[in-house]
């Protein structure tokens, strides 16, 4: 007898990561007023890693990491372990900058992978990372042609070892029912995002730095951030707190809280496996405008995400993950219509959480030299490698700023100090996001049945109208 998918599925819990790896202990809150060199809002990847490059290059510094929750609360401990070398808004920056400051910025990402990998290893964080590379599928025809398109732009951003896949080579893989064509690029791993962001925040902890957990920040202002608890004054201020930044006072209207839901199976067994293959364990996704990411967990899980409900009014955020019914039912849909003999295998746990969007749709990083405010994020859903970018790109920005660096490769990307315009007030901003996914979903449903091979116009139109 089939199992009832659903019934037994874990709603929320913050991410199954944590109900697999165990909470980590809490972190006392700040304790009253004090001082410190540089302050960090947020303990996800993009605060942590910010925290350790600053440290490692210049470990005088007295530097202070106030985290609302606990470091990895956020969207850190709860993705989809896609460390890959996609940046949001690459290919704004090659308008805007020209294209040989975009292609410094795509190189940066795909060393970016390498540095990940990399470090985490040097300092000991176990993650459960796999160099397999990153797989991504089309189904339709209109999807293939984008899969064409996307991989002829790739290469011409110089990745000349990303390879495009026919239908057989692709089910060599991983067989996907009804793939026609696939690309690869090996500028990707899979990893166990709570793994490592709870390293890294032991691995930041024991270089020196102050954490104090359960301390949301109520207000940032040049060389100080308030708290319930007390005041941190510092010369830098950075904010790394992504989605959960329209929180932040004054701030309601930046980047848009953008939901992502994911569900992870009960452990595959072997003789499913077999009909599924996946041993390379590469990240794999596919071309839909409401475009789906997974993973083969070290324990051989699937776990596999996606847009679902895609924003709340008033840029309010989850509770602790729990994420929609309609949500769960859709993500597991995508499951078994990619793999068909997983209709029986049961659905261990669902959840969600936010990811920062700018209204252009891109990534910025900024260190404001007037008044020592910082930050970073905007990642629009690619932040596991980008953090890490950004982070030692904030370490540069502010080693040159205080004297103790000069500018770096790092610090001249095209992405550095750009602004973006807010996004607009309510109800037009709930209408916008809801129009906007409901014309995705409807043009791939289109897509779907059409035997066209060109993107439906109602998806083309909605780039346009998003800005994107
Ligand atoms: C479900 C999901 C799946 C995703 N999958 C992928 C993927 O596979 N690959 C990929 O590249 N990207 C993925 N992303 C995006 C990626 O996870 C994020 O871009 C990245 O983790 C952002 O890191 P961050 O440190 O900037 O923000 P976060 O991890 O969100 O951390 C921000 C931290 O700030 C804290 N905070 C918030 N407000 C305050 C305050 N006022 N005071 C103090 N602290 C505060 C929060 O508690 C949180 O811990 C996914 C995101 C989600 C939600």
């Amino acid at each position: 007898m089939r199992s009832t998918p659903t019934s037994r599925t874990t709603n929320g819990g913050i991410s199954f990561w944590y109900a697999d790896h165990g909470t980590p202990g809490p972190r006392e809150p700040l304790p009253g007023d004090t001082t410190a060199d540089v302050c960090v809002v947020g303990g996800g990847y993009t605060g942590l890693w910010t925290a350790y490059y600053l440290k490692k290059a210049a470990p005088h510094l007295d530097i202070t990491v106030l985290e609302a929750a606990f470091c990895g609360y956020g969207a850190s401990g709860r993705n989809g372990g896609w460390l890959y070398n996609g940046i949001a808004g690459r290919d704004r920056y090659a308008r805007l900058h020209g294209r040989e400051a975009a292609t410094r910025l795509q190189h940066a990402m795909n060393d970016t992978v390498t540095e990940v990998v990399d470090t985490a290893a040097a300092e000991g964080i176990d993650a459960d990372i796999h160099r397999g590379g990153v797989l991504e599928v089309a189904y339709t025809p209109a999807q293939l042609t984008r899969l064409r398109a996307f991989h002829a732009a790739e290469t011409a951003f110089g990745e000349k070892d990303r390879v495009l896949l026919g239908a057989r080579d692709t089910a060599a893989r991983v067989k996907v029912a009804g793939a026609v064509g696939s690309t690869w690029t090996p500028h990707g791993a899979r990893l166990h995002p709570a793994k490592l962001v709870t390293g890294l925040a032991d691995t930041v902890e024991a270089l020196g730095v102050t954490i104090h957990e359960s301390t949301p920040v109520t207000e940032i202002a040049p060389r100080r951030a308030r708290t319930p608890y007390g005041t941190v004054r510092a010369p830098y201020v950075l904010r790394c707190t992504e989605g959960f930044t329209p929180n932040l006072k004054g701030q309601k209207r930046s980047w848009l809280p953008m939901n992502s839901s994911m569900i992870v199976t009960d452990p595959v067994p072997a003789h499913l496996w077999e009909t599924i293959g996946w041993d390379g364990r590469e990240n794999l996704g596919d071309m839909a405008h409401a475009y789906m990411y997974a993973q083969r967990t070290a324990d051989d899980r699937i776990a596999l995400g996606g847009r679902g409900v895609p924003y709340r009014f008033g840029s309010r955020t989850d509770n602790d993950g729990r994420t929609q019914p309609a949500t769960v039912a859709a993500l597991r849909a995508v499951l078994t219509r990619f793999f068909p003999t997983l209709a029986g295998t049961g659905i261990a746990h669902a959840w969600s959480g936010v990811l920062g969007v700018p209204r252009d749709w891109c990534a910025t990083v900024t260190l404001d030299r007037s008044t020592g405010l910082g930050w970073a994020g905007g990642y629009v859903g690619s932040g596991v490698a980008t953090a890490n970018l950004a982070a030692r790109t904030l370490r540069d920005l502010l080693l040159q700023d205080s004297g103790q660096g000069t500018a770096t490769a790092l610090t001249t990307l095209p992405w550095v100090g750009h602004r973006v315009r807010k996004w607009e007030p309510e109800p037009f901003r709930w209408l916008g996001v809801q129009t906007l996914y409901a014309a995705y979903r409807e043009a791939d449903r289109r897509e779907l049945t059409a035997r066209t091979a060109t993107t439906h116009p109602i998806a083309t139109l909605a780039n346009r109208i998003a800005g994107r």
